[in-house]
């Protein structure tokens, strides 16, 4: 039975990791609290504080179930991803409201990361009928060509806070069906509603082992996984710091890894664009989930010509947006994720100042009433800003949108390109050929024309470019090839010896 969070906040739970189909205490016995960004007073649970001895045994547990997961027909595993899929449906009201209460994202957003787990179950037990290879025909008569894929083994899945349904999902459905078993260690920030999906994995009928979960650190229980030689494959969401780290490691331990990490997205409007339906989209994809998305429209790239009628119409509506407790529907903008990430927020207000940005709306930690008690801050508006300023430049992850003046398409173009990171671009214009060069010349994994940053679907490939990933994409049809190995298999039915490359061509 899935554990309420009621209970939780009421009896002051601890929570175990779930290693080969039991839930066990971790080897150290400590434990570390997860609060409410809403209100630091309630905890939402205490969560096992894990290290390299418990990661040994989930490895243990992971390894000893493949061969088994792995002989089941995918066909099989899909219809335990369907299970699954079901029962989010029926229980998505439920894990929303515990989102909100864990990660801070309002009811609403929190019922969509729920549902995009339900997408990608659906759409990953879908490949389960698929899996495709290829057959093609070889240069050799009586001689048959063909390729297979197959699961990797054990595989690693570490994740961070800020979509802890949605983002374990578009791992760990693609990894199950193709016929893996795994490692999972979340954010410190999420573990309660990310064991919440782990118990409807096991509910949905997941053999013993086939899914173990281990909370605690980075260092201490992602490294550990990573670094497991029984573990084929890692796949890692999180800051570009962490994903260096850890595909560093690979590198040398010659793993495949794949990365979703860090981004700086932009709205680029056009002298042409509508700019109603731009700061529809800058409202939403700047202070939606309070910018604490990969793709967060964090910069504004406008044209001069519609500068001045952006940013009234901008400033107009973002002082109108309500703050606070995610659970109460009339609010607009939840709190941001923990004291550590308020400050480092407010932190780069500081640098905006510094480095001479006007700062046009908030720029402040919000402690008024009981938002004291959590982890508010204003939406924050700078306008005037140079491309090259740190608060247009680096990633925050945060209610902060920085506008940038620019003189032409060509220009915003560059702008929107000229910064490390390559995950969501957006072109706001009503010129088709615009909309088609930006399509081409930006350089990001994700574009969009006339809507803003953020709002992707599970059945499109999900990633991005530059230092935002190492070349794989989640989702869609390639979100099985992290998970899976080619095989290329060759039947000579000829019974004679032919030589690729020689026997046809006068060797
Ligand atoms: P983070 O890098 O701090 O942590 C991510 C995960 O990695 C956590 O589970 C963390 O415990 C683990 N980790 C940290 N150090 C580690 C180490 N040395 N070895 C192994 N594991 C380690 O990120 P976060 O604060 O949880 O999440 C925010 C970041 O995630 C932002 O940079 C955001 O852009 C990024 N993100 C990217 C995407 C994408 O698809 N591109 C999606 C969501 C979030």
């Amino acid at each position: 039975m899935t554990k309420t969070l009621e209970k939780a906040k009421t009896s002051q739970d601890v929570h175990h990791n779930f290693i080969g189909g039991e839930w066990v205490k971790s080897e150290s016995g400590k434990t570390f609290k997860s609060l409410s960004p809403a209100n630091n007073e309630i905890v939402v649970g205490q969560f096992a504080d894990s290290n390299a001895a418990d990661v040994k045994k989930a490895v243990d547990a992971a390894e000893k179930a493949f061969p088994e997961w792995k002989k089941t027909p995918a066909p099989e595993r899909a219809e335990i991803l369907f299970k699954a899929a079901h029962l989010l449906e029926e229980r998505k009201e439920e894990i929303a409201r515990n989102m909100t209460i864990e990660m801070g994202k309002v009811f609403k957003e929190a019922k969509g990361d729920v549902q995009e787990a339900i997408d990608m179950a659906k759409y990953a037990a879908g490949e389960g009928r698929r899996m495709w290879g290829q057959t093609v025909p070889s240069e050799l008569r009586n001689k048959f060509a063909m390729s297979i894929r197959q699961p990797m083994g054990v595989v690693g899945v570490i994740t961070p806070w800020n979509f802890p349904v949605a983002i374990p999902s578009w791992k760990m459905l693609p990894a199950l069906v193709s016929g893996n078993t795994i490692v999972f260690k979340p954010a410190p920030e999420t573990p309660f509603v990310a064991m919440q999906f782990v118990q409807i994995l096991q509910e949905a009928g997941l053999p013993k082992g086939v899914v173990n979960f281990v909370t605690g650190g980075g260092p201490e229980v992602g490294m550990p996984i990573v670094e497991d030689p029984r573990v084929r494959a890692i796949s890692i969401t999180g800051s570009s710091v962490t994903g260096r780290k850890v595909a560093g490691r690979c590198g040398e331990l010659m793993k495949k890894i794949s990365c979703e990490l860090g981004g700086k997205n932009a709205i680029c409007l056009m002298d042409d664009g509508d700019v109603d339906l731009a700061i529809d989209g800058a409202l939403w994809g700047g202070f939606g989930t309070s910018g604490q998305r990969c793709t967060a429209t964090s910069r504004v790239i406008v044209h001069k010509k519609q500068y001045q009628n952006f940013i009234d119409g901008f400033l107009a509506r973002a002082k109108a947006l309500k703050i606070g407790d995610g659970l109460d529907t009339t609010v607009d903008v939840g709190p941001v994720v923990s004291k550590k990430q308020l400050e480092m927020i407010n932190g780069y207000v500081k640098v905006g100042k510094d480095e001479k940005a006007k700062l046009l709306l908030g720029g402040e930690i919000m402690t008024e009433g009981d938002l004291a008690k959590g982890c508010f801050h204003q939406p924050t508006i700078f306008g005037e800003c140079n491309a090259k300023m740190r608060i247009a430049q680096e990633e925050i992850f945060g209610p902060v949108v920085a506008v940038i003046p620019v003189d032409s398409f060509q220009e915003a173009i560059e702008v929107a390109n000229g910064t490390e990171y390559g995950l969501s671009l957006s072109m706001y214009t009503r010129d088709v050929n615009r909309a088609f060069s930006a399509i081409e010349e930006f350089e990001s994994g994700i574009v969009y024309i006339n809507a803003p940053t953020i709002g992707a679907e599970i059945q499109l490939p999900f990633g991005g470019i530059k230092q935002t990933g190492n070349g794989h994409r989640e989702a869609g049809i390639t979100g099985i090839e992290q998970f899976t190995e080619w095989k290329s298999v060759y039947v000579d039915y000829s019974g004679t010896l032919q030589r690729a490359q020689i026997d046809n061509y006068g060797g």
